[in-house]
């Protein structure tokens, strides 16, 4: 934290310093307005158990696809109104009309396979849930039930798939989904903190450690934080970890974020 010592402020030694102006914070360098911002800053990494959450990350993340996630955020109150706040049991009843509704809406991606994609995956997730007890227990489960720790120095070490993706994409395509590729399913596996792939410098990234955590806390008992996970290929050195970095070779020309931005747009 930043804290003014300046002689004319000899009192900012005695009180608490305030958080810096937001433009003080370090961040990674995707978010590039007011909503992608607090989507970063609140949102994007953050482990989701909700069943209903990851659905609808699963579908705005299919939606997204050859578009820029700005546009995705930017319409996503429309999507939740749209798909009655992506309740999968509902959306798993759209018929013909219905669908044909959505089509007509010009708030959402209009685009008739991903809509299709949507209602099937809501059937899928159906049987999922039916199989696994939740959504949220069957994904988790690909990284081993906690979160994946990085250490990304910068954007050129965030792929856009890993082997983690790859195996949840392919099972979920057995499984009957669609807009799941491995590309979709590591920006979902980002978004919903399944992996922390914030930049080690970015002020979210300690925040989302566990164990760093649990280090600014006050000493509690033994508060090692179980089941973190850290990636063999993206520790210390991060930069050096071609197998991770570089076995990725799809990127998607118009995404947007680390995983599945160009290089100088990431997110
Ligand atoms: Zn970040």
């Amino acid at each position: 934290m930043h804290v003014r010592r300046g002689a004319k402020h000899s009192t900012a030694d005695k009180v608490a310093p305030l958080a810096p102006p937001d433009n003080r914070i370090v961040r990674c360098s995707w978010p590039s307005n007011p909503l992608a911002i607090a989507y970063h800053d609140e949102e994007w990494g953050v482990p989701l158990h909700d069943d209903r959450g990851l659905f609808e990350f699963l579908i705005l993340e299919g939606a997204q696809a050859g578009l820029s996630w700005d546009t995705i955020l930017r319409k996503r109150d429309a999507y939740r109104r749209a798909f009655d706040g992506f309740d999968p049991a509902k959306d798993a009843r759209y018929d013909a009309r219905r669908t044909a509704k959505l089509l007509a809406n010009p708030d959402i991606v209009r685009n008739r396979l991903k809509i299709a994609s949507a209602v099937a995956n809501a059937r899928a997730m159906l049987a999922v849930q039916e199989e696994f007890g939740s959504f949220d227990a069957y994904l988790w489960r690909f990284v081993n039930g906690a979160p994946i720790q990085n250490a990304r120095r910068g954007h050129g070490d965030i792929p856009v798939r890993t082997a983690e993706s790859d195996a949840l994409s392919k099972d979920l395509k057995k499984r009957g989904f669609s807009f799941v590729g491995t590309t979709i399913c590591y920006a979902m596996m980002q978004a919903v903190g399944m992996v922390n792939d914030h930049l080690v410098s970015c002020f979210r990234y300690s925040a989302l450690r566990p164990d760093d955590r649990a280090a600014a806390a006050p000493p509690r008992t033994a508060d090692r934080h179980p089941g973190v996970i850290e990636n063999p290929s993206a520790g210390a050195g991060a930069n050096s970890s071609p197998g991770f970095a570089r076995a990725c070779p799809g990127r998607r020309s118009k995404s947007a974020r680390p995983g599945v931005r160009r290089r100088d747009r990431r997110r």
